[in-house]
């Protein structure tokens, strides 16, 4: 039995981790929930799972999930994240939540030494060498969740010794591949919520249509398994089948392949290193006559570009390019910006945030704080 933590139990990682819970009860305890808003979800999870300890980030839902849940101990706001980490008994938490918020309870997790299954990316974009010298420090193994990342991990084992020459991490394109500039000016937040092969929150989904997500996951790859910025490229996959690629010094290539189901790198990530019977769908080679492969289009799709640069240039850049990018998502799913200005927002926080070569912690959450003001303001002015 393995004891876990499950930070943003009520989004799209959230409750397909629950699904897989579910499937495995002789497998999983589940020892604290978490979620933000949701707050008849958590209760019914809560019902369902019967928890130690469930949080609610909304104070004022504080009372309404305490009454629902008499048996259960109920704690509110982001500090009780900490503690939804920290539970003695817990061996390994799926970070879960979404954008920034996911940093803090995963470094204290990291000290508690807890193992971290992570699918908030947005923690190693932010700090990512910080994060990972803490798991280092403390012993902590930190599982990818996010399916590139999964892929790749998986690649590697059994190859410790053999170093990487370069990993290709593979993209679907997003709902506008092929689209031009002209078409991009004018799209909505309900055609670039549509992604054609995966189901996600609306911030992954709204930064998979603007490359966003790819820019970011080079960034996490950076920061998980070593590697400069020429040992990653991108590759656009539309059928989402090869997840990732990694290459060798011999030029042998390996990839990891399977149906697009995110319930497949969950399940890998809380059961590593052994591997679940499952009965999902099985890949059908003949249900995919053609796989196929371009490069990715970055005169369109700025951001994957500004990403690149943010890693390249280090410190606190890519925390910057994160905090603008979630105030930019945001205003585009309010209708405040265009798909096009986003890039511009993010660009603008870039030149105007002063730049720190080796930031703290502290340091970390300023660059964040700032940046979210500035790209408000910016906002306010287009
Ligand atoms: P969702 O928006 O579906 O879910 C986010 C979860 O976090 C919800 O439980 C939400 O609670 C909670 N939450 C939201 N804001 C906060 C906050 N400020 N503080 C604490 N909790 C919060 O996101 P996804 O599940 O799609 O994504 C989660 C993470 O996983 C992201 O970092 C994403 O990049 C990554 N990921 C997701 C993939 C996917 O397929 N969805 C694939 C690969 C990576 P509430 O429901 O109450 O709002
Ligand atoms: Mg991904």
């Amino acid at each position: 039995m393995k004891n876990i933590a499950i930070l943003g139990s009520t989004g799209s990682i959230g409750t397909q981790a629950l699904e897989v819970v579910r499937a495995n009860p002789q497998l999983y305890v589940l020892d604290a929930l978490t979620a933000q808003n949701n707050a008849k979800l958590l209760i019914e999870q809560a019902l369902e799972f019967k928890p130690s300890l469930v949080v609610i980030g909304d104070e004022s839902k504080h009372q309404e999930v305490k009454s629902a849940l008499p048996n259960c101990k109920v704690l509110c706001g982001d500090e009780a994240l900490v503690t939804a980490v920290t539970l003695p008994q817990t061996q390994m938490v799926l970070t879960a939540v979404v954008g920034f918020s996911g940093l803090i309870p995963t470094i204290e997790a990291i000290k508690a030494k807890k193992n971290i299954a992570l699918a908030n990316k947005e923690t190693l974009v932010v700090a990512g060498e910080l994060v990972m010298n803490l798991a280092k420090e403390h012993g902590v193994k930190i599982i990818p969740v996010d399916s590139e990342h999964s892929a790749i991990f998986q690649c590697l084992v059994g190859e410790e010794n053999n170093p990487i020459e370069k990993i290709y991490l593979t993209a679907s394109g997003g709902p506008f591949r092929g689209r031009n500039l002209e078409f991009l000016k004018n799209v909505t937040k309900t055609e670039a919520l549509k992604h054609p092969n995966w189901v996600m929150g609306a911030k992954i989904t709204i930064d998979s249509a603007t490359l966003m997500n790819k820019g970011l996951e080079v960034i996490e790859a950076k920061w998980l398994f070593g590697l400069e910025a020429h040992q990653i490229d991108v590759i656009v996959h539309p059928q989402s089948i090869i997840h990732s690629i990694v290459q060798f010094k011999d030029g042998s290539m390996k990839a990891q392949m399977g149906v697009p189901d995110m319930k497949l790198p969950i399940h890998y990530a809380l059961a590593y290193p052994q591997r679940i019977e499952t009965n999902f769908e099985r890949f059908d080679f003949l249900k995919y006559p053609e796989m196929t492969f371009s490069k990715p289009d970055t005169t369109c799709f700025r951001n994957l570009n500004i990403a690149f640069e943010a890693m390249k240039k280090g410190g606190n850049t890519p925390c910057i390019i994160n905090a603008a990018n979630e105030i930019a998502v945001a205003a585009f799913l309010k209708d405040e910006v265009g798909f096009l200005q986003m890039s511009n927002i993010i660009e603008q926080c870039v030149t105007e945030i002063s730049f720190i070569e080796k930031p703290s912690l502290n340091n970390y959450l300023e660059t964040d704080k700032h940046t979210r003001i500035l790209a408000e303001k910016l906002i306010k002015n287009i």
